[in-house]
């Protein structure tokens, strides 16, 4: 029993003293390799070793922040290194030297930045940029509910860009501004189109089953309205417009027609009747004078008669009637609106 204890005794002995050895032994060569040598990193690009750097998270951040043109850090969207560098935690002779700027600068070439903005357009027009979503939106925000109107077509467009020079972003007042004084050009550009379409409308030929009425017949005052009603015709309803001018006013015909009739008619006077085709015939009457003959062709605008008041009148005017299929229509449908 005593033998055997003693025995373990020394093993356990021996055991502890080799184990001390060991101990002292790698410190001795932890201290020699550190004194010796250094970790840090090597850098390859495509299996090539390019050099070395003290810290990998630092380098990258550097590399990064580099190649971000300054001023444009709020429209950073990526960065990426194209070449794709590994690195490798190595423990190497102290004597050799680190070289992070140079690696940088090989690259730094291969670095592709993306940036991001966003357009804002209105009625699908660019007006300004912004850096960012929120800038956008809260710009919109408020110009719509300044604007209160619910048509406004304002939107956003999300842009990318690599290349830095096009991120011509304004700031948020700015912006504003611009886009209310668009806002603003383009209201009035809108009142301006009406008005040009109302005047436009006004010169657009009036027309009748396709025959063109390009000209008034004469100047001058309406005194008696189509379907008005009055003693001097017996009551009955008016079929045509009256348009009270000097006698001797040249009576031009709407359009171009054959002469139907050019004589003295009881209650008309004299009278031209022209027909335009399609149905549609125009009449001038209580005329002082007739320039035409039945059956004579004539040309829009040509003078066919002079202002009177033969027939049934009170006093010199023209009785405009248009006819279409042998109906009295309201010449003020057409002409004299
Ligand atoms: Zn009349």
């Amino acid at each position: 029993m005593n033998i055997l204890n003693k025995k373990l005794k020394y093993y356990t002995k021996e055991v502890i003293k080799y184990f001390n050895i060991a101990i002292v032994a790698s410190g001795i060569i932890t201290i020699v390799v550190l004194f010796k040598y250094k970790p840090i990193y090597a850098v390859s690009i495509s299996d090539k070793q390019i050099g070395y750097i003290k810290d990998k998270t630092a380098f990258e951040e550097k590399i990064k922040e580099n190649a971000v043109q300054e001023g444009k850090e709020k429209n950073l969207d990526n960065v990426n290194i194209k070449t794709n560098p590994q690195y490798e935690l190595k423990l190497v002779n102290k004597e050799i030297n680190t070289n992070e700027n140079e690696i940088a600068k090989t690259i730094e070439k291969d670095i592709v930045v993306t940036y991001k903005y966003y357009e804002l357009d209105l009625n699908n027009s660019p007006i300004d940029l912004v850096d960012t979503l929120e800038e956008a939106e809260t710009l919109v925000n408020q110009i719509k509910e300044e604007n209160k109107k619910d048509d406004l077509q304002l939107s956003i467009l999300e842009k990318y860009t690599e290349n830095a020079e096009e991120v011509k972003t304004t700031n948020i007042e700015v912006a504003k501004s611009n886009i209310q004084t668009k806002i603003a050009q383009a209201t009035t550009n809108t009142k301006k189109e009406q008005q040009t379409a109302k005047v436009e409308n006004n010169n657009t030929i009036p027309e009748i089953n396709g025959i063109k009425l390009a000209y008034t017949p004469v100047k001058g005052v309406i005194s008696s309205r189509y379907a008005s009603i009055s003693s001097v015709r017996n009551y009955r309803s008016h079929g045509g417009l009256d348009i009270a001018t000097k006698i001797g006013t040249d009576i031009k015909a709407v359009a171009g027609g054959k002469v139907t009739a050019a004589s003295y008619q009881s209650g008309y006077g004299n009278i031209v009747k022209l027909n335009h085709g399609n149905g549609v015939e125009t009449y001038y009457a209580h005329c002082s004078k007739l320039y035409v003959n039945a059956g004579q062709q004539v040309q829009a605008g040509q003078v066919i008669a002079a202002v009177g008041s033969t027939g049934n009148s009170t006093g010199p005017h023209l009785h405009l009637e248009i006819r279409i299929n042998g109906e009295t229509v309201n010449p003020q449908k057409y002409l004299y609106k």
